[in-house]
């Protein structure tokens, strides 16, 4: 049986690791060529050589999503190279400025988390360069390109619960969330009449190298699990899931919208 993606090209930014990771990897198993833009050139060669491992192709461009430069880079690279792009994942972001993907677990959290009052505006400028002005670059660098070849295409943007649920000592995180979310619906009724579709998703709490930290923290991990529904931490691959839908066919009529798989967070 053909794959739900068979024969199409599709950008991730952030695929080196957690969702994107995941996305690059269910996407290829569903017949997609992948390309991967991230800063990580060490933790890309195992998705690289997945990807490959399952009969696609697979190519890794070094880039910083926050550089205007790198975004158009990569989405030039992968029409030049792959002959199309049908598909982009946008989930390349941090959690916070200091935020380094993947690395050890640090000690505890400060009792009382930073606040607008007290950040650095520096803080919050890197996270919104990254989070949210990275995403509107990446998003038309490639759309600019799906609509000059005349074709369909589908733009997924990662947001986060904390587009809708304010985090203390996270403001520059959730604007920058809030933002993708007010982006995604922009950019839909902008170019829907094109046959470019643009939606995100909003996940929930999900166990990433980015979450590594909160879900040592026992105390932390059980106050959230207690306002979870489900009970439990979300999987890379359920986000993945959401996305192949986006991605996919199966959602040609779905444009500006954002799903949240957070297991019934939003049920009251
Ligand atoms: P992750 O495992 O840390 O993955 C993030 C990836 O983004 C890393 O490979 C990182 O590369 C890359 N990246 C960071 N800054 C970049 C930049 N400027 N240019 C290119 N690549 C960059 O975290 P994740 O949980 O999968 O996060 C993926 C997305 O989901 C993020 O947008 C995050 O905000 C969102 N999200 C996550 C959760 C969750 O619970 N995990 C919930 C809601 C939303 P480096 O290693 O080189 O930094």
């Amino acid at each position: 049986m053909a794959g739900r993606l068979e024969g199409r090209v599709a950008i991730i930014t952030g695929g080196a690791s957690g969702i994107g990771r995941a996305c690059a990897e269910t996407f290829a198993r569903e017949g997609a060529d992948i390309v991967i833009g991230d800063l990580d050139e060490v933790r890309v060669d195992e998705v690289l050589r997945a990807v490959a491992a399952m009969g696609r192709k697979a190519a890794f461009v070094r880039t910083d999503t926050s550089q205007e430069a790198d975004c158009e880079a990569l989405a030039e690279y992968a029409e030049r190279e792959f002959g199309r792009i049908d598909a982009l994942v946008a989930a390349a972001g941090i959690s916070h400025a200091l935020y380094v993907s993947g690395a050890p677990v640090a000690g505890d959290a400060p009792e009382t988390p930073p606040t607008i009052l007290t950040k650095p505006t520096e803080y919050w400028e890197k996270v919104l360069n990254v989070n949210l002005t990275g995403v509107m670059m990446t998003d038309r660098a490639v759309a600019r390109r799906m609509i000059a070849a005349g074709r369909a295409g589908s733009i997924v943007n990662i947001a986060s619960v904390a587009a809708k649920v304010p985090l203390a000592g996270a403001a520059e995180y959730c604007v920058s969330k809030a933002g993708v979310h007010m982006l995604t619906k922009v950019l839909a009724m902008e170019i829907g009449h094109t046959g470019v579709r643009v939606n995100a998703i909003g996940p929930g709490f999900i166990e990433t190298p980015m979450t590594a930290n909160m879900r040592a923290d026992e105390s932390r991990s059980q106050l959230l699990l207690s306002r979870i529904p489900s009970g439990r931490f979300g999987q890379a691959q359920e986000i993945a899931n959401t996305a192949l839908f986006l991605a996919s066919d199966e959602s040609s009529y779905f444009t500006g919208e954002i799903l949240f798989p957070s297991g019934g967070l939003f049920v009251s």
